[in-house]
């Protein structure tokens, strides 16, 4: 509009109206909204060393994640009685260490992620007090608000709607979940850490395709939007449903075939990658960041009422990655549009998202967070631990039959 000063907010404006012939009034008027709401999101911040916390001295752990203990185990700071334990026993597997030793039930639903779990717990062990406690080895928490609170170990939870004591996913080692490339499962975090950071040097920035990409099946009809979006306008991104175990029929995979799975490598192509919550947080949002491509995460940006796992309260929005709400789904060609346009600060916030994950969640990280996590646990428990004579010791790999 003549008259008017340039200022960016315009700029941009006028951008929309020539990349959008068919733009209405209304759309380019909400573009240019979001653009600006995008500027003011995005003002120059801190450097990742003022965002982030330190590494410790002494122990060599990351300090980023222990706040979210502290948070956890917050309601049970009364202490936590052999009855409470009994009472969430029904919701997970039952674990004791006593004397540096690892015992457990003999059922687990899903015997590879036990599995997965007790990689690290046979490893603290030793320098462990004795304690007893429960671990959810589903997807989902399940001590809700609003009911009787369980101490009850998961994986992921909206803080705000559940009680359940964050621990780190077996994934981090083995257990799942099991894709038709990845048919062990996509664990071992610090080899596939590894080649996923060889892989970001090897495409850097200016060699990646200036494209969205996603794959992944619909464990969640919040990724819909991108998927139509994609279809719609595929130079703009590439995603596509891949089938899971559930899938039937087209119907399972939004009315198209499933689509080839792709690897975590070959994700790193693109410049920018989306992460979804599924049944509850995904793996997939770690290794997302290793590609050193902007991130951009669908959910609320509290991590108070998003779906996270023990790490995600470390990564700022904006910051270390895009996040889009609820309200910005039907608005998400402009999004991506903003950061194409915006090369520098794209690739800034992906070399800080990288660099988040890269130093501070390590295996070792992974490992220290148990440890800290335990002993804070330890600490609250207001009983002895006897040794259940039902529970049998855990010496190597438990075996199994199925990765899922
Ligand atoms: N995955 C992958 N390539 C694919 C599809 C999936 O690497 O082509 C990974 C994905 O990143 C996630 C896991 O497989 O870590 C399961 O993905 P899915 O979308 O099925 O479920 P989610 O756990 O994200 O709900």
């Amino acid at each position: 509009p003549q008259g008017v000063a340039f200022s960016i907010g315009v700029f941009h404006l006028m951008l929309s109206i020539v990349q959008y012939e068919c733009a209405s009034e209304t759309h380019t008027e909400s573009s240019s909204n979001l653009y600006r709401s995008l500027d003011r999101n995005l003002e120059p911040s801190d450097d990742n060393a003022t965002l982030l916390c330190k590494i410790s001295e002494k122990t060599g752990c990351s300090l980023c994640h222990y706040r979210q203990i502290r948070r956890d185990l917050k309601p049970f700071s009364e202490g936590i009685s052999r009855e409470d334990l009994n009472r969430a026993a029904k919701f997970g597997v039952r674990y004791q260490i006593i004397q540096g030793r690892v015992f457990r039930q003999k059922e687990c639903m899903f015997p590879f992620r036990c599995s997965g779990i007790e990689h690290f717990l046979l490893r603290l062990a030793p320098k462990l007090p004795d304690l007893e406690f429960i671990v959810n080895v589903r997807d989902y928490p399940q001590s809700p608000v609003g009911r009787e609170k369980l101490p009850v170990f998961s994986f992921s939870k909206v803080p705000k709607n559940y009680y359940d004591i964050l621990y780190p996913a077996w994934t981090f080692w083995e257990g799942g979940p099991a894709i038709s490339i990845y048919p062990r499962g996509i664990g071992r975090w610090d080899i596939r850490s590894k080649s996923l950071i060889a892989e970001s040097e090897r495409v850097p920035w200016d060699a990646k395709v200036d494209r969205g990409f996603f794959r992944g099946s619909r464990t969640s009809a919040e990724r819909d939007p991108l998927i139509k979006l994609s279809r719609r306008l595929p130079e703009l991104v590439d995603a596509m449903y891949t089938k899971n175990q559930a899938w039937k029929s087209d119907r399972d995979t939004l009315g198209a075939p499933p689509a080839a799975e792709v690897s975590f490598e070959d994700h790193c192509k693109f410049k920018f990658l989306f992460n979804f919550r599924g049944v509850a947080a995904s793996f997939r949002f770690k290794h997302l960041f290793l590609c050193k491509s902007l991130v951009f995460h669908f959910g609320p940006t509290q991590s108070e009422n998003d779906w996270i796992e023990f790490f995600y309260p470390m990564l700022k929005p904006w910051k270390h990655y895009i996040p889009i709400s609820q309200n910005e789904v039907d608005q998400l060609e402009t999004v991506i549009e903003y950061f194409k346009e915006h090369q520098e600060v794209s690739q800034s916030i992906a070399e800080r998202g990288f660099e988040a994950i890269q130093r501070h969640l390590r295996m070792k990280d992974i490992q220290c967070y148990w440890r800290k996590l335990l002993k804070s646990y330890a600490a609250l428990m207001k009983f002895e631990v006897q040794r259940d004579r039902t529970l049998y010791e855990i010496k190597t790999k438990t075996e199994g039959s199925s990765a899922g």
